[in-house]
Parts: C-alpha cells; sequence; structure tokens
C-alpha cells in the first residue's frame, strides 16, 4: 500500500508536470502559430501590395521595353560604327538605354541625314568661250608697230559669237572706229569684254546677257581682212584693254596665247 502512495504521489506530482509540459508545448505552438501568422500576414500584406500596384505586369512591360530598346541600341550602333571596330564610344552608349525603359533615347540617337549633303549649292556663274573650238591666229601683243589690243579667233563666217560673261550691253553696232559692228558687254565687275568684226548683231545697248547668249555673227566688218572676231577685254573702265589669254585662263578658259 506504501508503495502505493509513490505512485499515487508520482501521479499526483506527474499530472500537474504533465500539464505544465502540454502547457508549455501549447505555448510554444500558440508562439509558433502566431509567428507563421505573422509571416502569413506579411506574405499577404506584400502579396496585396504586389496585386495593388500591379507589379509583376509593370515589371514585364518594362523589361521588354528595356530589351528592345537595348536591341535597337545595338542595331544602331551597328549600322553607325561597323565600318570601325568599337571604341570607347561604344561602352559610353550601352549604359544609357538601361536607364530607362522609355524607347525615346535611341530614337533621339538615330543619326540625322546632315543638311550639306543634301543642300544644293546655287551653281557659281562662269565664264564662257565667245567662240570654243575656234583657231587663235593672233594674240594680244605688238604687231606691225602697233599694240594688237585682242585675241583673234577664226572660225567660218557666221558663226555665233557668245558673250563670255553676263552682263549689259554697252556698245552695239558700227560706228565708224575701225572695229566695224561690235559689241561691248559690260560685266558690272569692273572688266567688260568686246567682240568686233560681227556681219550682224543680235542685240542692242542696255539688253541685259548672260554667259554664253548669242551677241552677233562672226564677219569682217570694219578694218579686217577676213572672217575673225577679235576679242578684247578691258578693265576698269572702257579702251583700257589687257591682255584676255591669262585673264581667260584665271576663269578656266584655255586660249593657245
Ligand atoms: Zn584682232
Amino acid at each position: 500500500m506504501q508503495e502505493d502512495t509513490p505512485t499515487q504521489n508520482e501521479k499526483t506530482v506527474a499530472a500537474p508536470a504533465r500539464h505544465r509540459l502540454r502547457k508549455r508545448r501549447s505555448g510554444r505552438a500558440l508562439l509558433v502559430g502566431a509567428v507563421a501568422l505573422a509571416g502569413l500576414g506579411l506574405a499577404g500584406a506584400s502579396a496585396v501590395a504586389l496585386d495593388r500596384d500591379d507589379a509583376p505586369a509593370t515589371t514585364a512591360v518594362s523589361l521588354d521595353a528595356q530589351s528592345r530598346a537595348e536591341a535597337a541600341a545595338r542595331a544602331d550602333r551597328s549600322t553607325r560604327e561597323s565600318p570601325t571596330p568599337a571604341g570607347p564610344s561604344a561602352s559610353a552608349t550601352t549604359t544609357g538605354p538601361a536607364a530607362s525603359p522609355s524607347a525615346t533615347p535611341t530614337r533621339k540617337a538615330t543619326p540625322k541625314p546632315k543638311p550639306t549633303a543634301t543642300r544644293t549649292a546655287k551653281p557659281k556663274p562662269s565664264w564662257v568661250n565667245p567662240m570654243k573650238g575656234a583657231q587663235i591666229t593672233s594674240c594680244y601683243g605688238q604687231r606691225w608697230g602697233t599694240l594688237h589690243a585682242g585675241i583673234d579667233f577664226a572660225m567660218p563666217a557666221g558663226t555665233p559669237v557668245r558673250a563670255a560673261f553676263g552682263g549689259t550691253v554697252e556698245k552695239a553696232g558700227d560706228v565708224g572706229d575701225g572695229y566695224g559692228i561690235s559689241v561691248v558687254v559690260n560685266h558690272g565687275n569692273g572688266y567688260l569684254t568686246h567682240y568686233a568684226h560681227l556681219s550682224t548683231t543680235k542685240v542692242s545697248v542696255g539688253e541685259k546677257v548672260g554667259a554664253g547668249e548669242t551677241l552677233g555673227l562672226e564677219g569682217s566688218t570694219g578694218d579686217s581682212t577676213g572672217p575673225h572676231l577679235h576679242f578684247e577685254v578691258h578693265q576698269g573702265q572702257l579702251w583700257n584693254q589687257i591682255d584676255p589669254a591669262p585673264f581667260l585662263r584665271a576663269r578656266g578658259i584655255t586660249v593657245a596665247c
């Protein structure tokens, strides 16, 4: 019976101990549960936050845009830098598209066509040969004791005589000065040209003419021994004749003098 007491005792002692243990265990379970709940709560909160902000969708779009922008940038770089090996500029441009998901920076980077390439420059007015293909029969200089103040161009009679440069007709016709039917054009740049011994003139005083325009036809009027064009260049003022050969040569016209 005595032996029962301890058992009884043990039982009575053990019971609250077990209860205490169970209590402690359940307390721990509560704690674990609370932590789990807290975790769930956090997870729930984050899930809500993700759902509310629609973050996963935005990320996917931005990534897609970014990859497209990067691809566009790579393509752009390849077209711009294909002839030369990638230099330090290539590494500098790679950081550009990653900074912004927008595709606009790459569109800005597209090289614009150079305005100089498309711009058509207005053709500069040029001098022309007054009688292209003609034989030069006499140059500027002393001849038989007098100054031959021009160059003689020989072609069959009636060949058109052309204005060497644009200007205003200052003289047209025969005034009895030995030049026969002649035309003087004032170019308005300090120079005048004189075309003599024509058979006829096609222009009149005060008329504006362009370079290469027909002034008259080759003849042998005035003090002339045969059909030819006597061509003069006057510098600064009328009848201040200079050698036409270097003058024409400086303006791209070659004459055999
Ligand atoms: Zn002459």
